[in-house]
């Protein structure tokens, strides 16, 4: 390039913030901007307790600020030398987040992501969405705020990332049927009598994903494919019955649009989570580097199968929890983390997650409506209803 030529043809940097930055979606994340650094700025970052991996992250990346929502770990990150802002406990996080940027990822686990997310939101900012429980339990919240700022909520979650790709472009009138595929976790072919006896570390090990503790037993009990029908539904703003589940175990087709004419869209790719997150960072565009590439010749066959759900009861109670509506999909998502957490924990087996979850949501109050207000009761009821229930179960196994 000729001096004083302006680089008219370089991309303008996007100012991303990653809320989740040490956790499985986090680092790929980091990986996606290592791979295309001339496109991204990250500004902040934000963490729940790995101090010495956020510092180590801002050492390499130089954001402006981070956070993290534990406070006695924050303080840890003090006297590390590091150049950005420090915003300690949950109110440095939520703050974090209300700083406008081009995208922000929100990555965190579970319900604690419902307030970063919408402040995001308020910020202006787009968001990229891979934290699902928020929008589990407040999705009607969370897409018509976004709709009034005019900000974007790109999916991340593999098979949403699909969808998303699919619909593109298309009359929703002309949209018959959307696939939402399910590898069907590590048990799919393991007899119930044998769920007994499953351990956290074979919950955890998920056949064709690598991926976090709580989404990877809600993969193993299907929880997983009932958040992402609800999650669905609110991302596309479409009734559950216009949505299939198909097993498909090669996790290879992330997601199928059926038109009214009868013909499918498919959207393939390899298992790894870069992929829909370097598609939500750069959307609307698509970047030359290649994350990996599927081998059509050698991928081998690809399956899919009608489910049979019998086996494990998640799904079931998600739809449930989705047809009550209102705060239901609350209590449903707040059963559930106590029930894992107590699992991860080896508090109770693995069959007992369905059960504390349908105990939860049979004594919960009457549904009411999703507001922000009535969503963090639900939550913290049924948390507590969840817990009396999981003391009540009260073995310790080994
Ligand atoms: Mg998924």
């Amino acid at each position: 390039m000729a001096a004083g030529t302006a680089r008219w043809d370089l991309p303008v940097k996007k100012r991303i913030a990653i809320l989740g930055s040490t956790g499985s979606i986090g680092r790929s994340a980091l990986d996606v901007v290592r791979l295309c650094p001339e496109r991204f700025d990250v500004v902040a970052l934000c963490a729940r307790s790995d101090c010495g991996l956020l510092a180590d992250q801002a050492r390499e990346f130089r954001p402006e600020a981070v956070a993290l929502s534990d406070a006695s770990a924050a303080a840890r990150l003090t006297n590390q030398g590091l150049s950005a802002e420090i915003l300690p406990g949950e109110e440095g996080v939520a703050e974090l987040a209300s700083r406008p940027v081009d995208v922000a990822l929100c990555a965190m686990v579970g319900a604690a992501g419902l307030t970063p997310i919408l402040n995001a939101i308020d910020a202006g900012s787009n968001v990229a969405l891979a934290n699902k429980e928020p929008l589990v339990m407040a999705g009607e919240l969370i897409m018509e705020r976004a709709r009034a700022k005019g900000v974007k909520v790109l999916p991340v979650d593999s098979e949403h990332s699909a969808i998303f790709q699919c619909l593109h472009g298309h009359d929703p009138d002309e949209i018959h049927k959307v696939y939402l595929t399910a590898s069907g976790g590590p048990f799919y072919r393991t007899p119930r009598s044998e769920l007994q006896d499953v351990t956290p570390a074979q919950a955890t090990k998920h056949p064709t994903w690598d991926m976090g503790p709580k989404i990877s037993v809600d993969s193993a009990t299907l929880m997983n494919k009932g958040l992402e029908l609800i999650e669905a539904m609110h991302l596309f703003d479409r009734p559950m019955d216009s949505f299939e589940i198909v097993i498909h175990p090669q996790s290879i087709v992330h997601g199928l649009v059926e038109f009214t004419d009868g013909g499918i869209l498919a959207h393939m790719g390899v298992t790894d989570m870069k992929l829909p997150i370097q598609f939500a960072l750069t959307w609307p565009e698509r970047v030359k580097y290649a994350i990996a590439k599927l081998n059509l010749a050698t991928m081998g066959a690809l399956t899919f199968a009608a489910p049979d759900f019998s086996e494990f009861p998640c799904l079931g109670l998600a739809m449930d929890a989705a047809r009550l509506g209102g705060t239901a999909p609350a209590v449903l998502n707040g059963g559930n983390e106590e029930a894992v957490a107590a699992f991860c924990q080896a508090r109770i087996p693995f069959t007992r997650i369905p059960e504390i979850v349908e105990a939860t949501l049979r004594s919960a109050d009457a549904p009411k409506d999703a507001t922000l207000k009535n969503v963090l009761a639900a939550d913290a009821d049924a948390r507590r209803k969840a817990n009396e229930k999981i003391d009540a179960a009260g073995v310790k196994i080994s």
